[in-house]
């Protein structure tokens, strides 16, 4: 999922609609914007709807959304299901006034919370993980707001990178692991006038309001933006970092710095390792569009190996060719790439990729240039073989269906039908993640690798058995 907040700005709407615009890739099943004049009585109205943000909030849309703050969430469901019941953000009546949250990440040791809460009093309006984390506030007996909110953060185990608002302020906050990146940025007023502060789960979305990055909301911190300026309390601190490698594998976008690192910088890297890690002798290097493009760049860079589009992207397959059928999946990928013959026949081609989940898309892709008259098909993928489900908010089908978790590396070979196959080492993507100027703070071991290796950062357990089917 994708959030974004804006404090301070008479067109907060907008500017959390240009937000979740650049963050679409981050989820495309719904879309909400929660917005706030600061008035009493009508003190937060929010509008969410199912399909894409620019398909949501069309211009009349926006216009019912006035205010100076806003929040905004695109989703993508990982637990809960993905009605429009449970699109985000999320708003809650307390005693403190009502609270909207914004919610990226899953969280994974929930426990009896929601019976408990609910005993309490607590009447949950959705199915979604990221409705506790309000509630929990909201039934917090805390003094202030913010030691409500950063007693219940204490209490939540897994990951979350959050947005909230009330009718004044914004806080946002990440789990202690920093599991899921949130950047914030700043506008600088009009004048001399006071700043518009903004926050983001990639930074790509900055640059479309011309807000400027300034740090990383850090593990285990709550920021609170206020009248009175923006202030930090951390709920946790001396926690391992683990952030999501696969950020930079694959989630995030080049144009965003993740973990105050370019994913650009991290993704060529993986190129260019893969490369001094397993090359072979091939005529042309082609990326798998648009996920492999920026690996494939970083392998033609070091291999010396002539780099072109080979397959060809159709940008305008909608979401129709992403629904969850496999007649309708095996269909999609023949819609969304087509094999660019001109290139391909009579060559030695090495296919790059960012990863292999299922295995049936690589298949199919590794068929279709073969078809188009390439003499050896080489597929080279730019992580390690995905193993292992994720618990911390990507949406990695379930074990039994990782092709890595059951079948060697030369089954999967068999099995896609190339000539080789090669994975980055764990420790080639790590390195690739950290190497380099300027050095960020981050080693190989502030990462989560669990997918790749089987080993959680926290306890986990399956959040579904405890949220219970809507009625
Ligand atoms: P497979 O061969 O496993 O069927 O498909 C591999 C492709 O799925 C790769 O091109 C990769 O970019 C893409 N992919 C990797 N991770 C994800 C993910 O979490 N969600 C979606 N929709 N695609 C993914
Ligand atoms: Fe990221 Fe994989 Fe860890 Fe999930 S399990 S947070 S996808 S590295
Ligand atoms: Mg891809």
């Amino acid at each position: 999922c994708g959030v974004m907040a804006v404090y301070n700005h008479p067109e907060a709407a907008r500017l959390t609609y240009w937000g979740l615009y650049s963050q679409q890739h981050r989820g495309q099943e719904s879309a909400g914007i929660a917005v706030s004049t600061g008035a009493e009585e009508n003190a937060i109205t929010d509008l969410k709807g199912m399909g894409l943000v620019s398909e949501i909030f069309t211009d009349p849309v926006l216009a019912r959304l006035p205010g100076h703050i806003a929040i905004g969430h695109t989703r993508y469901s990982t637990t809960g299901d993905s009605a429009l019941l449970n699109a985000q953000p999320i708003s809650v009546e307390s005693t403190k006034g009502l609270i909207a949250i914004a919610h990226n990440g899953n969280l994974t040791n929930l426990g009896n919370s929601r019976q408990r809460l609910e005993k309490d009093g607590a009447v949950f309006q959705t199915t979604s993980d990221s409705e506790i984390i309000v509630q929990l506030i909201a039934h917090s007996k805390g003094h202030t707001l913010v030691d409500c909110i950063a007693e219940s953060l204490a209490q939540v185990d897994g990951a979350f990178s959050i947005v909230m608002m009330t009718r004044n302020r914004i806080f946002a906050a990440r789990d202690p692991h920093g599991f899921r990146p949130l950047a914030m940025g700043r506008i600088i007023g009009p004048n001399g006038g006071p700043d518009t502060i903004v926050f983001a789960s990639e930074t790509c979305a900055f640059d479309l309001l011309h807000a400027k990055y300034e740090r990383d909301v850090e593990p285990g911190e709550l920021v609170m933006v206020s009248e009175d300026g923006v202030t930090s309390h951390f709920f946790k601190k001396g926690v391992e970092r683990q952030s999501c490698v696969f950020e930079h594998v694959y989630f995030a976008r080049p144009d965003s710095k993740i973990y105050g690192r370019w994913v650009q910088q991290s993704r060529e890297e993986m190129g260019r390792q893969l490369a001094r890690e397993s090359h072979v002798p091939a005529d042309l290097i082609v990326p798998v569009p648009d996920s492999g493009v920026t690996a494939a760049l970083g392998y033609a860079a070091e291999s010396g190996v002539p780099f072109n589009f080979g397959l060809i992207r159709n940008h305008y397959v909608g979401r129709t060719f992403i629904e969850p059928t496999q007649r309708v999946r095996d269909f999609g990928v023949r819609m969304k790439l087509n094999p660019n013959r001109s290139l391909l026949e009579g060559k030695r081609v090495i296919l790059i990729d960012d990863s292999i989940i299922r295995g049936t898309t690589s298949r199919k892709i590794v068929r279709m240039v073969r078809a188009a008259g390439a003499t050896e098909v080489h597929l080279r993928i730019s992580c390690p073989p995905t193993i292992s489900p994720c618990f911390y908010g990507v949406d990695t089908p379930s074990t039994e269906h990782l092709i890595a978790a059951s079948k060697s590396l030369e089954e999967i070979c068999q099995y896609i039908e190339a000539d080789s196959l090669a994975y980055l080492s764990l420790v080639g993507l790590t390195h690739s993640c950290t190497t380099g100027e300027p050095a960020t703070g981050m080693s190989p071991a502030s990462f989560c690798t669990a997918c790749y290796t089987g080993v959680y950062p926290t306890q986990v357990i399956d959040v579904s058995e405890i949220l219970p089917a809507p009625a």
